[in-house]
């Protein structure tokens, strides 16, 4: 399954129950630039290796390319350009005043030594530094890409160009420029989209929760949902998950995890497969680790009644149709997960106003915008009879389009 591919047919199948210029989605199906390089490492034991590096700039129609940097094992350059696409509709989705961008590196993070991790991630740095930029490109972080990376991948574009405002790389530690509530915003985020919408949805306080994957994402989701009093039934890693129908004590998962690196043999819970968290009777599901989990295969078996995206592109084109056929609603990620986008757009503002803002204040914004927003493009798929992801799309095309009349 081929991530871009599924990303060009969310956007035909949103042209096609909505009004969209020839011109825009043309410009929207090809980035605006794709860039490879290759990063030599000097390795622990001496030795020099390779590394694949990217970076899309997809569009800048509405503003900087904005996006995260990915590190996994399985990131290629299509991987990127989807989740680039993603960025310049997710940015319009929450108006904000930013194109689509994404970066990555093939390569599994876990099997380098942080000296090394630390001299690839200055490596990306210099490779791409003539590109990037606090009013061209501002890169951020995602699937393996920490603060502490971001850290060092800021303070390497500053020994490069000597730029002193911050803003080119956003999700820094606080004490090298980053904003409160950078962590938590992208789960946070999640929280407020799936609250404006709750009682649409019918779901009631206390429902039950399953989430995939527990990094900063849906690790966060967890705890946010479970503090809010939802009962979290299941959660897992990449290695698998545990069940327990009364509820699980997130806190203690994670300790759990710290102690003994995994998550078998959390007391009280069953072990079981990603596959089958999937499949869990929870009232919401938030996938929230990689692409393609809902697909054409297991969509009929879903017993969620509401799935929250916080991973990027979890359920393909054909899932969506058998969810949407099934009554199931999807949050699609372009709105559910933007909180994190949200919130970086912040720290880049503050940094280039030389501001730093309280984490009340970031939530409370943050709050209004993706709430607001929510519920647009609930009104729209409601005036179109359409899924939220299409809705999504056409409020996005709308803002795309007005910004491309404009710059004639
Ligand atoms: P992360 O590296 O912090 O955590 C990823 C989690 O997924 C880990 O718990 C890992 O064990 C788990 N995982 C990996 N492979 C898995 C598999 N095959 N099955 C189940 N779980 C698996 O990454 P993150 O930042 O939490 O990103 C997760 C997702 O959210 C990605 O799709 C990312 O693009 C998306 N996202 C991240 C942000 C952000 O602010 N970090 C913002 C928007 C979207």
């Amino acid at each position: 399954m081929n991530a871009f591919d599924n990303a060009l047919k969310q956007l035909d199948r949103a042209a096609a129950v909505g009004r969209v210029g020839e011109e825009l989605l043309a410009r929207l199906r090809v980035p605006e630039r794709q860039v490879r390089v290759a990063i030599p490492v000097k390795m622990d034991d001496g030795s020099t290796r390779l590394f694949e590096g990217y970076r899309v700039q997809h569009s800048s129609v509405r503003g900087p390319y904005k996006g995260g940097i990915r590190y996994h094992p399985d990131a290629d350059i299509n991987e990127v350009k989807a989740l680039a696409l993603w960025m310049t509709m997710k940015c319009a989705v929450a108006d904000l005043p930013m194109g689509g961008g994404k970066g990555g590196i093939t390569v599994d993070p876990k099997r380098l030594s942080k000296k090394e991790l630390e001299r690839l991630s200055r490596g990306w740095v210099r490779a791409l530094s003539p590109l990037i930029g606090p009013r061209t490109d501002v890169p951020a972080p995602d699937l393996n890409t920490t603060p502490e990376i971001i850290g060092w991948m800021a303070d390497e574009y500053r020994k490069i160009t000597g730029e002193k405002t911050g803003a080119t790389f956003t999700g820094k530690p606080l004490e090298k420029g980053g904003s409160e509530g950078r962590v938590l915003a992208t789960g946070l985020g999640g929280f407020f989209a799936f609250d404006a919408l709750r009682e649409q949805f019918g779901i009631k306080y206390g429902a039950t929760v399953a989430v995939q994957g527990m990094g900063n994402v849906g690790g966060n989701a967890a705890k946010i949902f479970s503090e809010r009093g939802y009962r979290v039934i299941a959660m897992s890693d990449s290695r698998g998950g545990i069940f327990n129908g009364r509820g699980l004590e997130v806190a203690a998962v994670f300790a759990h995890k710290e102690k003994h690196g995994a998550l078998t043999k959390f007391p009280g819970a069953r072990t079981i497969s990603n596959e089958a968290l999937l499949e869990l009777p929870a009232d919401v599901l938030i996938p929230a680790a990689l692409e393609n989990q809902l697909t054409a295969k297991n969509a009929k078996r879903i017993k969620a009644r509401v799935i929250l995206e916080l991973a990027n592109g979890p359920t393909t084109p054909e899932a969506d149709d058998i969810l949407f056929a099934r009554g199931i609603p999807v949050v699609p990620d372009i709105l559910a997960n933007s909180g994190g986008v949200i919130v970086s757009t912040f720290e880049w503002e503050q940094n280039l106003k030389g501001q730093h803002w309280s984490e009340k204040k970031v939530f409370a914004k943050l709050k209004t915008i993706i709430q607001r927003e929510a519920r647009r493009v609930a009104a729209e798929a409601k005036k179109r009879k359409t899924d939220l992801r299409r809705a999504a799309f056409l409020v996005a095309f709308g803002r795309l389009e007005k910004a491309l009349k404009s710059a004639l």
